[in-house]
This record gives C-alpha cells, sequence and structure tokens, in this order.
C-alpha cells in the first residue's frame, strides 16, 4: 500500500517537472516569435525597397540606361529619364533617372481620380517618391552613374510593383527587344534567300 502511494506521487510531481519545462518553452517560443517580429520590423524597409544600382563607369548613356532599368526591373520598379542638363562651361550633360513613381501624385478631387477617368485610362504611377540616381557625361566615351547625396534618394516610398509589365519604360524596352529580335530574325531570311 505504501509502496503504490509512493509511485503516485513520484507521478505526480513528475507531471508537475514535465509541466514547467512545457510552459517554459511555451514562454521560450511566444518570447521568440516576439523577438522575430521585432527584427523583421526593423529590416521590413530594406524588403520593400532596392538597393542603389552601383556606381559604375559605362561607355554610352545607352548601355547605363539598359543596365539601371535592368537593376530595377530585377527588383520590380523602373526608372524615367529625368532632367538633363549641360554641365557647367562645357558640352557634357547631366540626366538624372528618376523612379516612375516620381511626380506629386493627384490630389483626391482631381477629375484623374473620377471613376469615368479611372475607367479611361491606367491610374496614375506618381506617387511622390524621390528613389533618383545621377549620370555624368565624362567623356565622349564615359557615363559616370553616382548616387545623389541624400537618403530620401535612395528609399522607394511604395512596394515595389506585382509585375514588372505594369511599368511603361519596362514595356517599352521589351517591345524594343522583340523588334530587334524580329529585325535580326528578318535580316537573316534574307541572307538566306
Ligand atoms: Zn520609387
Amino acid at each position: 500500500m505504501n509502496q503504490t502511494s509512493k509511485t503516485v506521487e513520484i507521478n505526480e510531481s513528475e507531471a508537475g517537472y514535465h509541466e514547467s519545462e512545457n510552459l517554459r518553452f511555451v514562454e521560450f517560443v511566444i518570447q521568440f516569435v516576439r523577438e522575430i517580429r521585432k527584427i523583421r520590423l526593423q529590416i521590413s524597409p530594406v524588403l520593400t525597397t532596392m538597393p542603389l544600382p552601383p556606381e559604375a563607369i559605362y561607355s554610352t548613356e545607352e548601355e547605363l540606361y539598359a543596365s539601371i532599368q535592368a537593376w530595377a526591373a530585377h527588383h520590380h520598379y523602373a526608372f524615367r529619364i529625368g532632367r538633363s542638363t549641360k554641365i557647367h562651361n562645357t558640352v557634357r550633360s547631366r540626366i538624372q533617372y528618376n523612379c516612375d513613381g516620381c511626380g506629386p501624385p493627384p490630389p483626391l478631387n482631381h477629375p484623374d481620380n473620377s471613376l469615368q477617368a479611372r475607367k479611361r485610362q491606367r491610374p496614375t504611377r506618381k506617387t511622390g517618391c524621390q528613389f533618383s540616381i545621377a549620370a555624368i557625361e565624362r567623356t565622349n566615351t564615359q557615363w559616370e552613374l553616382l548616387h545623389r547625396p541624400g537618403k530620401e534618394y535612395s528609399i522607394h516610398n511604395y512596394p515595389p510593383s506585382q509585375s514588372i509589365s505594369s511599368h511603361p519604360a519596362h514595356r517599352k524596352l521589351a517591345q524594343a527587344e522583340m523588334n530587334q529580335a524580329s529585325s535580326l530574325h528578318n535580316a537573316g531570311k534574307s541572307n538566306i534567300i
């Protein structure tokens, strides 16, 4: 009889031990999830934007443009050619490339926001995004890609798009590539004939 009650006692204390172990584990998991959430909040701005294209020198303006558009497309954004100015006392240019979300968003009561206008045309891409870079024509064969000083020029103010074909610039580039491919194809055919 004594033996039996002792066994029960041990089992009970064992159960208590397991229970507290389980509780400790649950507390650990809750703490872990909290920490992960904190970290995710800290890094989420990075996840919803793209890094600046690396500073580099290209031999032509077209090469530089194709490179930054490919970089942007990879991150589901696009550039738009912005202001072009002459570098002081020279014939060489400085070109700014802006995010295609640059420009002030239309006010809410703007006619573009009416239901009919929205049905007629694509919604505006303008979000007031300031993401931008500069290209400096150093010589005839040297185009330098430079970052603009200012943190505001390195962050998009809206998340990447679902599909890169929603950016007119990428649609244009894709069309140009298709045209080039078909002209090469036709050139090949005329060579055969
Ligand atoms: Zn942007």
